[in-house]
């Protein structure tokens, strides 16, 4: 597990060849000024099939796993984190369909989304419901072979694009008093049906080029068939998606830390002041230390979680160690490089104030850093008698 496959390998050069080639920084603070997704990086990537690879071949996918899906991403993100996480957010909540969806599922979807044709949201959070999924106040009532969907979900990603195909919904559909888990059902609601309408959430800190927006469902009627896995496992498969989507939130924080970090590197052998570079006062050296440790950590964990999953060795506490590794290692990164860039790092020229902003909103996305520490207390403790 030390070292890359060779295909591996290959993929991680490819995705930072592609970044390289297709990313700038003039067009992501364009778009971020007009909140514009990335439209025409985003086909290229999808030509390329950088944004399914971890779909199966028969889906346009590229039969990979989650290690390779975690280099893309932190290769991207590396390159610029607001490019990145549009393109590792085009695809949102799809592995709900992947891992869950029935056969016409996938194969109406998961090539539209891996040939860069639409993009997908989840529905999860609420106006009165962070985290607290179990306690939702979004309804599907079946009528007859339909479901009926009311309710309202808040920060939908690529909530109202022009592209978005659909939405992934966490609807109650039962009152279980004894498991309340057991009341909770996913569905597919696509973007056209009548009595669904989004509203921009407003302006936000960072990731200004995914859409971020309020989703409003009143009286939706979708077919039996667009009910994701079994009614009443929606809570189920909501934990087993985050164990996936965790680490991909995780190598976004990754690719960011190292983004700033190599911004930083570069930066402090160039500047001087009081006749030394920035780089030779050993403050400055102590602090650069204790960066780059926490980005080989980060990687160390993020990959450790992949790899477990691609295994079939998921393991809840590792990703969201991973999360929170990486996550956290991303935010202080971002602060220690803009400290060491003194004001020039608070000023868009270096890109570094942008990586610091997108930083914060992935410890957000995903899954909070208290619910993460619940996670891995609660398997650590085990059961209290
Ligand atoms: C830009 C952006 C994009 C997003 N995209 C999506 C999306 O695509 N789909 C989606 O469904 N949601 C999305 N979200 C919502 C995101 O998942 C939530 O903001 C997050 O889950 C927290 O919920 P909340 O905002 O309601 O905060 P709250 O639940 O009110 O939590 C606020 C704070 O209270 C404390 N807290 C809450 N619960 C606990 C607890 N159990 N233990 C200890 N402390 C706690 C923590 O300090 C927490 O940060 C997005 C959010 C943002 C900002």
């Amino acid at each position: 597990m030390f070292e890359l496959t060779k295909s591996q390998k290959e993929i991680q050069k490819a995705a930072r060849d592609f970044a390289k080639g297709e990313f700038d920084k003039e067009i992501a603070y364009e778009l971020e000024i007009t909140c514009e997704f990335p439209r025409k990086i985003w086909k290229k990537a999808a030509e390329l099939g950088f944004l399914g690879i971890h779909y199966p071949e028969n889906c346009s996918g590229g039969g990979m796993g989650l290690l390779e899906n975690v280099l893309i991403n932190e290769a991207f993100c590396r390159n610029d984190c607001s490019l990145g996480s549009a393109l590792a957010l085009s695809t949102s909540a799809s592995e709900c369909i992947l891992r869950f969806g029935s056969e016409e599922m996938k194969n109406s979807w998961l090539p539209r989304l891996a040939e860069g044709e639409v993009l997908s949201g989840r529905a999860l959070t609420e106006t009165l419901r962070g985290e607290d999924y179990l306690n939702i106040q979004t309804s599907a009532e079946k009528k007859g072979d339909s479901w009926v969907i009311n309710g309202q979900k808040r920060y939908v990603d690529n909530g109202g694009d022009p592209d978005t195909g659909f939405y992934v919904v966490l609807c109650r559909t039962a009152t279980v008093e004894e498991s309340p888990e057991e009341g909770l059902s996913l569905f597919l609601v696509e973007s056209t049906r009548s009595g669904l309408s989004t509203e921009p959430a407003g302006r936000k800190l960072g990731n200004n080029l995914t859409a971020t927006s309020s989703l409003t469902l009143k009286g939706v009627e979708i077919p039996a068939e667009n009910l994701i896995g079994k009614e009443g496992r929606g809570f189920t498969h909501l934990q087993d998606y985050f164990n996936e989507s965790r680490i991909i939130s995780a190598a976004r924080s990754l690719g960011n830390a190292a983004g700033s970090y190599d911004r930083m590197i570069e930066y402090v052998k160039g500047r001087i002041q009081f006749g030394k570079k920035i780089a030779e006062f050993q403050v400055s050296q102590h602090k650069i230390a204790d960066m780059a440790t926490k980005i080989e950590l980060a990687r160390l964990i993020t990959y450790k979680a992949a790899w477990a999953a691609d295994q079939k060795k998921a393991d809840d506490s590792l990703s969201s160690m991973a999360k929170l590794t990486a996550g956290r290692a991303a935010v202080e990164i971002g602060s220690h490089t803009i400290q060491l860039f003194g004001g020039y790092g608070f000023m868009t020229e270096y890109e570094v104030e942008r990586f610091y902003r997108d930083a914060k909103v992935i410890e957000l996305q995903d899954g909070i850093k208290d619910v993460q520490k619940d996670i891995i207390a609660k398997n650590a403790i085990g059961k209290i008698k």
